[in-house]
């Protein structure tokens, strides 16, 4: 473990080391049972009771009420592009059986590259109208840019579309919502109608047990990719209220498109995730993550912690700014905690960036290509040590540069 660098990927990303030593243990005998994890049965009683536990993390430590299923998949966020939209399909069709494909609107709030990709696969999949509600370029400083999170009399929402998306956290670009209801840049719930059970969809792959989910109960299915701070790829983890949990082959004989059974919320939820062999290894070490989480204080230890790293790497961006070295790519109140991202000035100052970061163990540092520049990603698994190791380097970078 002595030899392993601080990785500020933006996913696959950092775990905690000492998780990794319990699940390399793991590895070899699971619970005791003389297994590996790998190699044991998903039906086993050890395996399943383990499936309820990390459930049981999730919910007791997100604040889950029961109107809501905690699910598990496959697929990454990009499945759920596909999923949330037939899923809520079929449920629209049930609830409206008679509207016609260009009355089923499905809204799309597009505020980075991920959100983008979404709308463009609702398009795709058709039986529907996209209703792009805000696009975010439209405020950007040079208009092409996902730098902002919109002003809230800018959104456009349809009355009683079939879904209304965002993305909390776009990896990419860096902009996230703001959590306090108050501000400028939280997510507009005040404007949704609240009479009605809300389809609100939103993917948490990147800031999920990063800090808790606001407004929670009115969303109809938020999801993550497990690869940021739970764990390893291959596990998907859903939050489905239950009127959104329907009978798609009902749906399906009222003209919706037929969902295959592997994504079918229904499925999941019938079968308590175990429709097909789920991704055990990486079950298995997000449970273990989340009892590390749990141990350390839960999502109040972590709101802290991630809050004061985000804090004080956006204030050696600034410092740097001043001195005409670094420049934040993204407007105020708009900025991520889990990814930072700004570029820096200067022929070859970049490279020169990431090269001296590397020769003091520090990697993950490059951005995204579609933007380009330097992204920092502060996941759960880096500490708050790690982030003041960075920014001694940064504010070493600055000084040397300016
Ligand atoms: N949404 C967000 C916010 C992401 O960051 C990512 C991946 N980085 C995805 C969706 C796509 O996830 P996956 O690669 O698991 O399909």
């Amino acid at each position: 473990a002595s030899s392993r660098v601080l990785n500020f990927g933006a996913g696959p990303s950092a775990l905690p080391a000492s998780v990794l030593e319990k699940a390399a243990e793991g590895l070899l005998n699971f619970n005791g049972t003389g297994i590996g994890i790998a190699e044991i049965s998903h039906r086993s009683k050890e395996f399943t009771a383990f499936v309820a536990n990390l459930e049981f993390l999730i919910r007791t430590q997100l604040d889950v009420p029961p109107t809501h299923a905690i699910l598990f998949t496959q697929g990454g966020g990009s499945a759920q592009f596909s999923a949330t939209v037939l899923n809520l399909l079929a449920r629209h069709r049930l609830l409206h059986p008679h509207l016609s494909d260009d009355e089923r609107v499905m809204d799309y709030v597009v505020t980075g590259s991920w959100s983008e990709k979404a709308a463009e696969e609702a398009k795709r999949m058709g039986g529907s109208r996209v209703n792009v509600a805000v696009d975010s370029r439209k405020y950007s400083k040079d208009g092409k840019s996902f730098d902002n999170i919109p002003p809230h009399t800018e959104y456009a929402f349809s009355p009683d579309p079939a879904l209304i998306y965002y993305c909390e956290n776009e990896t990419v670009d860096g902009v996230e919502f703001s959590h306090k209801d108050a501000d400028a840049t939280s997510f507009p719930y005040h404007l949704l109608d609240k009479g009605a059970l809300l389809p609100l969809v939103a993917d948490y792959s990147s800031s999920f047990m990063c800090r808790p989910i606001p407004h929670l109960s009115d969303h109809a299915v938020i999801f993550a990719g497990a690869q940021k701070n739970i764990g390893p790829a291959g596990l998907t983890i859903l939050i489905v209220r239950q009127d959104c949990i329907v009978d798609v082959d009902a749906a399906a004989q009222l003209g919706a498109t037929p969902i295959p059974l592997t994504m079918s919320y229904k499925t999941l939820f019938d079968s308590k995730s175990l429709y097909n062999t789920p991704s055990v290894l990486p079950i298995y070490i997000a449970g273990l993550v989340l009892e590390h989480l749990a141990e350390l204080g839960g999502l109040k230890y972590y709101e802290q912690t991630n809050r004061k790293k985000a804090e004080k790497v956006y204030e050696a961006v600034r410092k740097g700014e001043e001195k005409a070295v670094l420049q934040r790519k993204v407007q105020d109140g708009a900025g991520s905690w889990m990814n930072v991202v700004f570029s820096v000035l200067g022929d070859g100052a970049e490279q020169r960036f990431i090269e001296g970061a590397e020769k003091e163990d520090m990697k993950g540092l490059k951005g995204h290509r579609s933007v380009g520049g330097i992204r920092v990603s502060l996941y759960n698994a880096i500490t708050e040590a790690d982030t003041d190791k960075l920014i001694g380097y940064i504010e070493k970078f600055v000084l040397a540069e300016s």
